[in-house]
């Protein structure tokens, strides 16, 4: 298995729309193992396709709280079909902006639906941090980032230190 290259801000690879996957394949299912990877290596619990630069829809997670039992999910063309009302606020972060985090107000609940490892169609209802996590990585195959979701001076402020951050590694 690779390790990839995360994307950060402000690279305008992030803010691409990606288009949806239209095989499940060994191939792809490569590239998931490789995502899968990588996320685990940043480390991090949700990683979408965009941020190693492929524009599909897909992303990997693993919210499991205990690291010695990991419990990787992969969502190919997820679809949100339903959001709650009520909200729920996480402070979130992401790969693509490291050491950076800032609390954002999301529905509380969702369901979704999406194709599993193997290509078929799945539903599930998505509460507490897998509704928020699905949700932050549902943006990114829009090409929103949760800095986006800040004002612009905060969300400029974030940029600056991930660049300081990027250019001294
Ligand atoms: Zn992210």
């Amino acid at each position: 298995m690779t390790i990839l290259p995360i994307a950060t801000v402000p690279d305008p690879i992030l803010k691409a729309i990606s288009t949806p996957v239209d095989r499940v394949d060994d191939q792809l299912r490569a590239f998931m193992d490789d995502m899968l990877e990588t996320m685990y290596a940043a480390p991090g619990i949700g990683l979408a396709a965009i941020q190693v630069g492929r524009p599909i829809r897909l992303l990997v997670m693993d919210i499991s709280e205990d690291a010695d039992t990991r419990d990787p999910q992969y969502y190919i063309n997820p679809v949100i079909t339903w959001t709650s009302s009520d909200l729920a606020t996480y402070n979130e972060g992401c790969l693509s902006v490291p050491e950076q985090y800032a609390d954002i107000d999301r529905p509380a609940e969702c369901r979704l639906t999406y194709l599993d490892y193997h290509g078929v169609e799945q539903q599930v209802h998505a509460t507490g941090l897998f509704a928020t996590c699905i949700q932050h990585e549902i943006d990114h195959l829009n090409g929103i980032v949760f800095i986006d979701y800040l004002s612009s001076l905060k969300k400029s402020m974030a940029v600056r230190k991930v660049r300081k951050l990027v250019r001294e590694d």
